[in-house]
């Protein structure tokens, strides 16, 4: 097969975006700074190569603060961002915590906040059960958010409080499924208030975008990325929706399709957020194993984001 050539085209940006880059290097340095081990409440990005490298230099990932046997050792919050309840619990621990939540997350438990307090009921559009939702919703007191998931939920809600709706969204959402949702919620409740600046961040934003870009001329399409990241999957579903029929998730435990690639004239590639480059390398070198590739990187925006590490790790 090795005369088989098979041209790649790599999707740009894809990726660890400047929140991953910023918790993981939370980690590394809250290790530096107070020894190992460190406790991370959930796994720090949704990816299982990071977290298993994470655990090899001394962090030890748990669900909740009662799972940590020593409360003398400091306890690190996930990029997905926490419910208010989280850091006040450590408090009442008197435990030392580092929060490394993504700060495109806490922008959006800040705006959920103020549109709280200055009399709105939310509505959070979101994925049920994903951190980052439940880390959004317990920043408002029972009854103060409501989660819809789509545009049949649109269809059944019912505003039952006289107060005025508002809306904020998860980051890592599709941006095509989103702009359908919000058009729903305008129309039912004309209204509604909407955040200033769009909650789906830069980084979800562009890596769908440069999915797109692509997605019609590939004949099969890989995102490299774990199943339980929301990016990683959300960009599988753009590829389908974009022109690739053939769109599959490589996660830790998949089988590389080898024969149904050697039909492809052209592929595609890219990662999810939480993603190491190292994936996307290994990816290649599977198939330049076995096929003679021809590499093309499509770049749509270079990104140059980053994000500050708290003051106290440095
Ligand atoms: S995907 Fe977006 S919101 Fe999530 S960590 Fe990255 S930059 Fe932050």
């Amino acid at each position: 097969m090795k005369n088989k050539e098979i041209k790649v085209l790599l999707a740009a940006p894809r990726g660890f975006c400047a929140g991953v880059d910023r918790a993981i290097e939370i980690v590394k340095k809250s290790i530096d700074k107070y020894g190992s081990p460190v406790y991370v409440r959930h796994e720090i990005v949704h990816n299982k190569h990071v977290v298993e490298n994470l655990k090899k230099i001394g962090a030890i990932f748990v669900e909740e603060l009662s799972e940590i046997k020593d409360k003398t050792r400091p306890v690190i919050f996930s990029a997905h961002g926490v419910p208010k309840n989280v850091p006040l619990e450590a408090k009442n621990l008197n435990m030392e915590f580092v929060d490394a939540t993504c700060p495109l997350v806490s922008k959006v438990h800040r705006e959920a906040e103020n549109l709280n307090k200055n009399g709105c009921h939310i509505i959070l559009i979101g994925h049920k059960n994903h951190p980052e939702v439940i880390g959004t919703m317990g920043q408002i007191p029972n009854g103060g958010i409501d989660l819809i998931e789509n545009v049949e939920d649109v269809k059944k809600y019912e505003n039952k409080n006289d107060k005025n709706l508002a809306f904020v969204t998860q980051t890592t959402l599709s941006v095509d499924d989103t702009k359908e949702i919000i058009y729903a919620l305008k129309k039912k409740f004309p209204n509604i208030k909407e955040p200033k600046k769009e909650d789906i961040c830069y980084a979800t934003t562009n890596r769908q975008a440069a999915v797109k870009k692509i997605a019609k001329e590939c004949e099969m399409f890989f995102v490299l990325g774990s199943r339980n990241s929301s990016n990683s999957v959300r960009l599988v579903e753009v590829a389908r929706k974009s022109g690739c029929a053939n769109a599959l998730l490589i996660h830790s435990e998949s089988i590389i399709p080898f024969e149904k690639i050697a039909a492809c004239k052209t592929i595609g590639v890219s990662s999810g957020a939480s993603a190491p480059e190292i994936l996307v390398k290994n990816f290649i070198n599977d198939l330049k194993n076995k096929y003679s590739l021809k590499i093309q990187e499509v770049e749509i925006v270079k990104e140059d984001v980053n994000f500050k590490i708290p003051g106290k790790l440095n």
